[in-house]
């Protein structure tokens, strides 16, 4: 049976950069008729925050990523330190106890003679004595994991087959002097434990994911099968990193994307095939492709959720946005009326506010100097009472008066009354309209 999982940590909101993880995941498990867990990564105490755990549980249920349970890492604690009682058995676990200082004057020194900053692997040969006295001065130290020195060998579900070299990478530290154990060894024994089958994350993982492997294997499981997404930039190719907090889920919510917009994007940018829009969650599980996705970085333009989410709301039928219309303001006998005519005349949904306000406290009329004396004359020729036809009558009745014509007859009319060169059909308009600023031009 398929499992997957989506694992953020919660030290801060998700953004668009963690919907593309969770939602790849979601969409492998639902097409499979599989389980994704929501994995709550909290085993950092100091920087995991309740009100996170919330935000993103919020988030994806406004976006509609259903899970089917929530495993959080702060209640496995016992089991990692399973995992490392065996590892320790076995010969794969040593203490080591450098300060942050000398590995980072090693590093140096490998760097400068144009060697991989690879952990050294110096407190391998500590004696027992050693360590005993290193305790007592320095306290308790890190433990790493003793990578086996060989490649590491996998086909990636997006990048296709990898190998990677197992002496270029320094072997993991899985417990902090402090006893905190770190997110590498939780999630090797979570995706063992839980049989998770895929595992979709950001490319910025592919060496985790050779050490996880061995780790995995360490243990007697069999590996899940990885993919790694490709890291998302700004529409130049820039990285988006420092804009990340702008784009939040809840941050666009707020901005009035509609969530079916951004899902509709994110499942399909970066594959080869074409941004659609899909009117369901299902519709989306059918379309997607994880084998359509490539390995360079993905563009993205938040202004692209704009006309999707236009879109969205075109289809939208006034149930659905009734209690968003009336805290608008506008009036119960006008609602349906006005949600006709605005519906296709918006990108989001927060643009309600700026119609109704046009309609009901008036616009100041826009006109031209050329157009001034047909306006002029045009005006006073709006009947009092407007309704469905008026717009057509007055219009050809102003035609006759005036001789003006097609863009010549309609623009200068609109501009005069709406205050704007475009907006909804002015027949449909006309009616709605509470106050035509106009008339007294
Ligand atoms: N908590 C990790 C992260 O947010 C999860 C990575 C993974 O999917 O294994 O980067």
């Amino acid at each position: 049976m398929t499992v997957t999982r989506f694992a953020p940590s919660p030290t801060g909101y998700i953004h668009v950069g963690n919907l593309r993880t969770a939602l790849f995941n979601f969409l492998i498990a639902r097409k499979q008729g599989g389980t994704f867990i929501l994995r709550i990564d909290d085993t950092d105490p100091e920087r995991s925050k309740e009100e996170y755990v919330d935000a993103i549980k919020q988030d994806l249920e406004w976006l509609g990523l259903t899970w089917d349970r929530v495993e959080r890492q702060s209640d496995r604690l016992d089991r990692y330190a399973d995992a490392a009682d065996k590892y320790r058995d076995m010969g794969r676990f040593y203490e080591a106890f450098e300060t942050p200082t000398e590995l980072d004057l090693k590093r140096k020194k490998q760097l400068n003679m144009g060697k991989p900053p690879v952990y050294d692997r110096a407190a391998l040969a500590l004696s027992d004595d050693d360590k005993a006295r290193l305790r007592t001065e320095r306290g308790d130290g890190v433990w790493r994991f003793k990578l086996d020195q060989e490649r590491i060998e996998w086909t990636d579900g997006i990048l296709g087959d990898l190998s990677i070299d197992a002496a270029s990478v320094s072997d993991p530290v899985l417990i902090r002097a402090d006893g905190q154990v770190l997110y590498t060894l939780a999630s090797v024994v979570d995706d063992t434990d839980m049989g998770v089958t895929h595992v979709v994350r950001g490319s910025d993982h592919v060496t985790n994911t050779a050490t996880q492997i061995q780790m995995i294997h360490a243990l007697g499981a069999t590996a899940p099968a990885f993919a790694h997404h490709s890291l998302l930039t700004g529409p130049q190719g820039e990285a988006l990193s420092k804009r990340l907090g702008t784009l939040s889920i809840r941050d666009l919510r707020a901005r009035g994307i509609a969530p079916m917009a951004l899902l509709s994007l994110m499942a399909r940018l970066g594959s080869s095939q074409p941004v659609e829009l899909r009117s369901s969650i299902d519709e989306l599980i059918e379309g997607f492709d994880l084998s359509q996705f490539g390995s360079a970085p993905t563009k993205f333009d938040e202004n692209d959720l704009l006309p999707l989410t236009a879109h969205v709301l075109q289809g939208t039928d006034y149930a659905s946005v009734k209690d968003r219309i009336a805290a608008a303001g506008v009036p119960d006998d006008l609602a349906q009326a006005f949600w006709a005519v605005v519906r296709d005349n918006i990108s989001v949904l927060d643009e309600v506010d700026g119609w109704w306000a046009l309609m009901r406290d008036g616009a100041d009329p826009l006109v031209d100097d050329e157009d001034a004396d047909f306006i002029r004359a045009a005006m006073p020729m709006l009947p009092e009472e407007v309704d469905g036809d008026t717009w057509g009558q007055w219009t050809s009745a102003v035609k006759d008066a005036t001789g003006r014509k097609g863009k010549g007859l309609f623009m200068p009319l609109r501009k005069a009354v709406t205050g704007r060169t475009n907006g909804p059909d002015m027949a449909a308009l006309l009616p709605l309209l509470q106050v035509i600023k106009a008339r007294t031009y």
